[in-house]
């Protein structure tokens, strides 16, 4: 199976490969099957929450490419076609990373062209809006700069609710919406609900209510075909928990009770014996700039076996790896609970995880579950695999890569080092640390996220040389960990900026997370020249002198990090995000993305899911599925608007 399908814009389309799929039990297939259907019904969720008119330009988009009759071999043609491609990719009009909108790079004049010579004979306009106005709205909406400018706005010393396109709130202010969930947590007792997790709040004569996303509310098209296939599912689950949690979960999405969504939470952490597992709800909240309204997303996944080893060794080992931290002692869990770890690959992704995916997930989200119940921390390792794989033969490495020992212990140890960080992460990081009495994260705010991630990163990095891993069996040697220190640094410092446009600062926390650690280690090994940024003809490279010392400097910024998160010093975390984590060197900018552009490469990657086949005997009886990976990017997209388009077809904005 070929990784690579296309490439447009910033883009590179891959496909990834579901190992061993056929050697599954026909009950685990057909399981799998209903859980991957329920995985695409919600896709209108996410578009409509990402903005309200996502799904009417869709609908428009969609009609052009199906009926003009005009000549489609010419450059405009390709042009709109290219901007469709980049819209389904974003789930939107809003870039799926940068959240701003995406650039129309087709003339105005053409969208006229385009929308005349196509047929809209059947084509359901949204109510109140007659063909004209419907158009010019549209069109307006593409080409105007000023309309639904950026999906989620985090500068600061703005309202981030008014200056943020996303659909989460109507007519209501970020000081309303704060007082208003402020006031609902502070009547909750130790085990709060996640207020506002799944609404839309909205102001109307004069007073704040929250439309809920439930059956008989707000979605209740896709969240009633979702449940419908759910049902299916529970009938060919392996266990009785994974029964209960889908009873609860539909529950959850009947109600819309919050506290049904916590009850389906913890069973769901509960239950870590089935080979099979999914996500399937209202989950992330990086799509509000407050972090309260959960985007909707869902992922099947089954256990792979043999990785799973690897991560089941970090996860018993899990104490060791507390005790042993270089945190303050105040700040350690005196016993770190459920850390449960897992390697999968995945079956399907759905809504937020579609096509860009996770490369792993940390789940669920409630901080009083994780503290009380653990979490599930899972690696995806078909999809690292797609990744390592396309990496490798694309020429980034050579190019970036300071000297030939270092390509050449990324191409041996690469995926495995990456793989392990990313368990180091997801197993320990994320769960490690203790918050002190009466602190509350909250308290971080906006830099929360960055923090967080951060400190799992570190985690992660510091523990990536310590002789534990070899003892454990886990690396060969510690050259797999020197390969993980070179591709970090180098992404933080240098690679990663190819993501970010001329002039622009990072904003996503992910980014702000790698540049802060690379950055802080740079400045803080100067006079050591323990990590260094040469030239070498004209182009700039990250060397590291001493991979020891660097150690030791990720084992001093987790000491602070983990301060900053256990004590809510917001003072503190603005001041290190702010310093290392948001500014670009324009110098160096300007010269990684005249690098990158001469390899002509996306640095943003999604991934085409594969078709799965419900085989029947004639009386209706499932009995097997099939798998077939022969699907293009287009066709995938229209298929999933034709099949799943619940909401796109009541015309909702
Ligand atoms: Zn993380």
């Amino acid at each position: 199976m070929e990784v690579f399908v296309e490439k447009f814009a910033d883009i590179k389309i891959l496909r990834y490969e579901v190992p061993e799929f056929d050697k599954l039990a026909p009950q685990k297939k057909i399981y799998i099957y209903y859980l991957t259907q329920a995985a695409l019904c919600g896709r209108d969720i996410l578009w409509n929450q990402n903005n309200r008119y996502n799904l009417v330009v869709r609908n428009l988009l969609e009609n052009v490419i199906k009926t003009f009759s005009g000549n489609r071999e010419c450059a405009e043609f390709d042009r709109f076609v290219v901007y469709l491609k980049r819209v389904w990719f974003s789930n939107g009009i809003q870039h799926h990373y940068s959240t701003e909108k995406i650039p129309a790079d087709f003339p105005e004049l053409y969208f006229d062209e385009l929308v005349k010579f196509s047929d809209w004979s059947v084509f359901k306009f949204p109510a109140n809006f007659s063909k004209e106005t419907f158009f010019f709205e549209v069109k307006n909406l593409i080409f105007n700069p000023e309309k639904e400018k950026k999906r989620v706005n985090l500068e600061s010393n703005v309202d981030l609710i008014l200056t943020s396109s996303n659909n989460y709130y109507q007519g209501v202010t970020q000081k309303e919406a704060e007082d208003y969930y402020a006031n609902l947590k502070n009547k909750a007792g130790d085990e709060p609900v996640s207020f506002g997790l799944n609404s839309t709040l909205v102001k109307g004569n004069d007073q704040l209510h929250e439309h809920v996303w439930k059956v008989g509310g707000k979605y209740t098209e896709a969240i009633e075909k979702i449940i419908y296939w759910l049902q299916k599912a529970v009938e060919y689950a392996e266990n009785e928990l994974q029964k209960t949690y889908i009873l609860n979960l539909i529950d959850y999405y009947t109600t819309g009770d919050l506290a049904k969504f916590d009850e389906y939470s913890i069973n769901w952490v509960k239950e870590q014996f089935g080979d099979i597992d999914f996500v399937n709800g209202f989950i992330e909240v990086y799509g509000d700039p407050l972090g309260i309204k959960g985007s909707w997303e869902s992922i099947v996944n089954y256990k792979d076996q043999e990785a799973t080893k690897r991560a089941e060794v970090l996860s018993k080992n899990a104490q060791w790896f507390e005790d042993h931290s270089p945190v303050s002692e105040e700040f350690k869990k005196k016993e770190v609970k459920g850390v449960s770890a897992k390697v999968i690959n995945v079956a399907i992704l759905g809504g937020d995880c579609y096509p860009a995916t996770p490369i792993g997930i940390n789940l669920p989200n409630a901080e009083w579950i994780r503290e009380k119940h653990g979490s599930k921390s899972v690696t995806i390792e078909n999809i690292t695999q797609a990744y390592f794989l396309e990496s490798m033969g694309n020429g980034m490495l050579e190019e970036f890569a300071f000297s030939s020992e270092e390509i050449e212990r990324a191409k041996q140890f690469g995926y495995l080092a990456g793989n392990l960080h990313t368990d180091l992460h997801e197993c320990l990081g994320h769960g490690s640390g203790k918050i002190r009495e009466g602190v509350n994260t909250e308290a971080l705010k906006n830099y929360y996220s960055t923090i967080e991630e951060t400190r799992a990163d570190l985690f992660a990095l510091y523990y990536m040389m310590d002789e534990k891993l070899v003892e454990l069996g886990l690396i060969p040697s510690l050259d797999a960990a020197k390969a993980e220190y070179d591709a970090y640094l180098r992404n933080g410092l240098i690679t990663q900026l190819t993501r970010i446009e001329p002039g622009k600062d990072i904003e996503e926390s992910h980014m702000r997370n790698r540049q802060l650690i690379s950055r802080w280690v740079l400045e803080a090994g100067m006079l050591e020249q323990i990590v260094e940024l040469v030239t070498r003809d004209s182009k700039t490279f990250v060397t590291i002198n001493d991979y020891t010392k660097l150690r030791h400097l990720f084992g001093q910024l987790l000491k602070e990090i983990q301060r900053i998160k256990s004590e809510g010093d917001f003072i503190a975390a603005q001041e290190i995000v702010e310093t290392y984590g948001v500014k670009v060197d324009k110098q160096l900018h300007h010269e990684i993305l005249e690098r990158f552009r001469k390899l002509d490469l996306a640095p943003y990657a999604g991934f085409l899911n594969p078709v799965y086949e419900l085989k029947m005997w004639p009386c209706g009886t499932p009995y097997d599925v099939s798998i077939r990976y022969d699907e293009d990017y287009a066709t995938q997209m229209l298929r999933y608007s034709e099949a799943y388009g619940f909401l796109a077809k009541t015309g909702l904005y």
